[in-house]
């Protein structure tokens, strides 16, 4: 069976196995996403919302596709 590392916390785990590929765990993938947003928008990594989460992918995915608020 192919084994493969969390990229966050460098576990490895067994991919059919969990939901948050190609996270270990929702926590790992939130901490994944945090780093991410942290690199733009300096905010807390694991404490954001589902809510904020959200806003701010979108607000990444416009930066990303060349719009901007400012
Ligand atoms: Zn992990």
């Amino acid at each position: 069976m192919r084994k493969t590392k969390c990229p966050t916390c460098k576990k490895q785990m067994i991919p059919h196995k969990q939901s948050y590929r190609p996270f270990c765990s929702e926590r790992c993938k939130e901490i994944d996403l945090g780093h991410w947003f942290m690199e733009d928008y300096s905010v807390p990594a694991v404490e954001i919302t589902t809510e904020e989460q959200e806003i701010l992918i979108s607000e990444i995915e416009k930066k990303g596709r060349g719009f901007s608020n400012d």
